[in-house]
């Protein structure tokens, strides 16, 4: 199976040849069909198993295939919030998501702490299709009423196990209170505890699992 049997639209699959990708990844070539069908999704994989191109393929599809949405200012509203346990990750997926979609009309960010709020507040101003971030610092950003979460369509959790590790179970519940119920939502873990089934059971409707 080669990448274009997948159903991604042309400029992802030409920053994905860029990229030196010839063939998917066994998650990726479950994954991506998946996302694209529109349903839930639980998925165990592990980091090196091309996870990250996995959910930010299908997502950038989707979202070029949508119709933009604005916010007040007529900016791009975030239709995508990826979560990440750490800011190293969030960085790098920020960065896939640059890399796949530098073809397509969208805008990303990436948001942690330890940094200043300014800067990410005119950022958010400019406008956000897509939003990938640490759970404390995002509802430190909803609490200023900096952030508007209310136009998310699609919201990934990864590395789920070690969000838990961490101790960000309460964070993701005030995330989940905050975002809209209606919205197509992916959770990725190496792991499968008893936790990450009760969130699992909690975040995703029918999911479609895959464990590679
Ligand atoms: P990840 O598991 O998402 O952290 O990805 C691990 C590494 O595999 C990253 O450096 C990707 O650039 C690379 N990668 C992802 N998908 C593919 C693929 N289909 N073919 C070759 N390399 C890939």
């Amino acid at each position: 199976m080669s990448f274009d049997d997948l159903g991604l639209a042309q400029p992802i699959l030409r920053a994905v040849r860029e990229e030196g990708y010839e063939t998917p990844t066994p998650i990726q070539r479950q994954a991506i069909p998946a996302v694209l069908a529109g349903g839930d999704l639980l998925a165990g994989a592990q980091t090196g198993t091309g996870k990250t191109a996995g959910f930010t393929l299908p997502l950038l599809h989707q979202l070029a295939a949508g119709e933009p949405v604005k916010n007040r200012n007529g900016r791009p509203a975030i239709r995508a919030l990826i979560l990440t346990p750490t800011r190293e990750l969030a960085a790098q997926v920020e960065e896939s998501v640059r890399t796949y979609g530098k073809y397509l009309q969208l805008s990303s960010m990436v948001m942690f702490g330890g940094v200043g709020m300014g800067p990410q507040v005119d950022r958010l101003r400019r406008g956000v299709d897509i939003l990938v971030a640490t759970p404390g610092r995002l509802l430190d950003h909803h609490q200023q009423g900096t952030l508007d979460l209310s136009q998310v369509q699609f919201f990934v959790l990864d590395e789920a196990d070690r969000m838990l590790d961490m101790g960000f179970i309460h964070d993701i519940k005030k995330v989940l209170a905050i975002v809209p119920a209606k919205k197509q939502s992916l959770l990725f873990s190496a792991t499968f505890s008893d936790e990450i089934k009760t969130l699992a059971d909690r975040l995703l409707n029918k999911p479609q699992v895959i464990e590679v």
